[in-house]
């Protein structure tokens, strides 16, 4: 492919967007504290205060709702580690928001998945309806939509019913902000995670949306910096990265051109593949997503292949000395092994183009014949 690389792993992390570059590069000179009170601090400050306001604008929130993190991470780890009593969550979540809940004393309500990969709403009904007054303070953690199969959640419909029986409610909309319409001040969660690295910003950067008087205890007690609520310096660079990035992303207006360019990847493979299946494809998914199965071929094997051949997917499945190991979020739909076992993901993003779909379909062709390759075992 003479070194020319094909990027289709915009889930993991987008590649930097021109504004966001720019924007980084203009606040390395800023210098200066954003707490100080002199010019130069002044000069940090507006920084901060404008990506605030443009990180705010992509979701319909308030400026003061928007807190800063390092990322994601620690912004669902915040919510999960607030001292519920209780924490309704599923299968299908980050590990960011398992690993996490997992470490609480809270006590722990597994939420059953459907194939389809939608969680299983009405299981939250029979809970708040049946044991919900028995358990204490309760927090409901429900994605926006997954990271692997793009499968969107109904977080509008769940945050209603969860707002009239007194339970909490956080989601986590990583992989839905620029590439489905987010209105948090509508939505009705609590709270709301995003990061900067999946939508065209820095990676080390996120934050936690706050509904303007939720009760949270603060994260890191310290300098009082993002109004008492996580204390340390802000991280002025990335900050104006992830703003820059938002603004970028806010109006959607890349959509139709990444649905169209998934459709031709889908119907391509599907042309050359006719047992290959796209998991979730007949429910709500992001525009971008493909999380592709051929029962048969391994998932990993694929992966490298394709990187060899000049391609960047990502696989569910992890298979290393034999050993295959199963990704959580299709072991939590109840998908067959041999198709999750062969699960890639191919995302696309602000910068795919054509020739991506194009060099992918001619690659495809090649490295994805049955048995060409290490079976699953
Ligand atoms: N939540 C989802 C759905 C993700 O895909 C990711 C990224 O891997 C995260 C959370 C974690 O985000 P961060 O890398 O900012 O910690």
């Amino acid at each position: 492919m003479n070194g020319h690389r094909f990027y289709l792993d915009h889930n993991a992390t987008a590649p930097l967007r021109p504004e966001a570059r720019a924007a980084m590069i203009a606040a390395l000179d800023v210098g200066g504290n954003p707490s100080s009170v002199h010019f130069e601090g002044r000069r940090a400050r507006a920084l901060v205060e404008t990506a605030r306001e443009q990180v705010a604008a992509l979701i319909n929130a308030k400026p003061l709702e928007i807190v800063f993190t390092s990322g994601a991470t620690e912004a669902n780890a915040w919510v999960a580690s607030g001292g519920w009593d209780t924490i309704l969550s599923s299968g299908i979540e980050h590990d960011s928001v398992r690993g996490p809940v997992a470490a609480t004393t809270a006590r722990q309500v597994a939420l059953p998945v459907a194939t389809d990969g939608v969680v299983a709403v009405e299981e939250i009904a029979n809970f708040a309806l049946r044991d919900a007054s028995a358990a204490g303070r309760t927090l409901v953690m429900l994605q926006m939509a997954n990271n692997e199969t793009g499968i969107v959640q109904p977080v509008a419909e769940v945050a209603h019913f969860c707002r009239a029986h007194g339970l909490a409610i956080h989601t986590d909309a990583v992989q839905a902000a620029g590439r489905l319409p987010i209105d948090f001040t509508n939505l009705g969660v609590d709270t709301l995670s995003l990061s900067a690295h999946k939508i065209g910003g820095p990676t080390g950067v996120g934050v936690l949306v706050i509904r303007d008087g939720t009760k949270l205890a603060t994260l890191l007690a310290g300098g009082g910096q993002e109004r008492r609520r996580r204390a340390g310096t802000e991280n002025v660079i990335g900050i104006a990265g992830f703003g820059a990035a938002a603004a970028a992303a806010r109006d959607l207006a890349d959509v139709p051109r990444i649905t169209a360019l998934r459709d031709r990847l889908e119907a391509g493979i599907a042309q050359l593949t006719p047992q290959a299946m796209v998991i979730g494809r007949t429910g709500v998914r992001l525009p971008n997503t493909t999380a592709l199965a051929v029962p048969g071929l391994a998932a990993e094997t694929l992966v490298i292949k394709l990187d060899l051949a000049g391609v960047a997917v990502s696989a569910g499945a992890a298979c290393s000395s034999g050993k295959v190991g199963v990704s959580h979020t299709l072991a939590a739909m109840n998908l067959p092994a041999d198709v999750a076992r062969s699960a890639i993901r191919l995302s696309l993003g602000w910068n795919s183009s054509p020739a991506d779909v194009t060099a992918f379909l001619e690659i495809w062709a090649t490295v994805a014949r049955p048995r060409a390759l290490c079976a699953a075992a």
